[in-house]
């Protein structure tokens, strides 16, 4: 399965930085073997969809309304995303369950309204430091892709996943490749009992991976790419992930 490396901006960037960031991973993308997004602020869509017109790098948003059209202040729909040739859109990403309260059926309406405009979801599922400790990490995760699944039916073959450990996300601390992988494995095992396509679903680790841990996480046979955050910020970091992920 090809690979997919998506870099995560957050609230980072400006027109100015934006625009030097993407002409230096667009510098020679001759020997990339997986795909590559990068998912941006809303605002900087537009700009980005045509720093990236016609090259290898695929154009992604962070976040989408649950709520297909109206009075929703403040929102992006999956249509508006489209509009701008959006191809991948984070839910769940923890940042988002965590200051917005975005419940597991929130995310998976967000999911389903990005598949429905033709954009793929990467669902992000995650643990927190104290689920891990009171050894809850596989009924958290099964709970949130469950979620997914009741929604989204004979559809969760076309998401990608991302397992992202909530306390590894921006703390330089990492899953080890086993423990991510252990994940990685009840995820494609649930997947497996919800479709029968679920082998094509690719599952992302995410959480501090960088240069130096890309190699030995992606080398783990349920790990299909990353879902990568602050090292998406510097050209030099994220291109070598990306060279990693053959
Ligand atoms: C993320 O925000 O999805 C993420 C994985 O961040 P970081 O790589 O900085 O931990």
């Amino acid at each position: 399965m090809k690979k997919l490396i998506a870099g995560n901006w957050k609230m980072n960037g400006s027109l100015e930085v934006n625009a030097a960031l993407v002409q230096a991973l667009l510098a020679d993308t001759s020997a990339w073997t997986c795909d590559v997004a990068v998912c941006v602020p809303p605002v900087y869509l537009a700009q980005v969809q045509a720093l990236v017109q016609g090259s290898r790098l695929d154009l992604g948003a962070q976040d989408v309304s649950a709520h297909q059209e109206g009075a929703f202040t403040g929102e992006v729909s999956a249509s508006m995303l489209k509009d701008f040739g959006v191809r991948y859109c984070i839910v769940g990403h923890s940042e988002r369950r965590q200051y917005h309260q975005e419940s597991d059926a929130t995310v998976a309406l967000k999911a389903q309204r990005a598949l429905a405009a033709g954009i793929t979801p990467i669902v992000c599922v995650g643990e927190t430091l104290a689920q891990r400790d009171a050894g809850l990490t596989e009924e958290v995760v099964k709970r949130q892709l469950a979620a997914m699944v009741h929604t989204n039916g004979h559809c969760i073959s076309e998401i990608v996943l991302a397992y992202e450990p909530v306390w590894a996300i921006g703390t330089g601390k990492t899953a080890s490749p086993q423990q991510a992988q252990q994940v990685h494995h009840v995820l494609r095992r649930q997947l497996q009992a919800a479709s029968q396509h679920a082998d094509r679903v690719r599952i992302l680790y995410g959480g501090s991976m960088n240069a130096s841990n890309a190699g030995a996480l992606l080398a783990q046979p349920d790990i299909d790419g990353g879902l990568i955050g602050g090292a998406a910020l510097k050209a030099l970091d994220f291109l070598s992930i990306v060279a990693t992920a053959r």
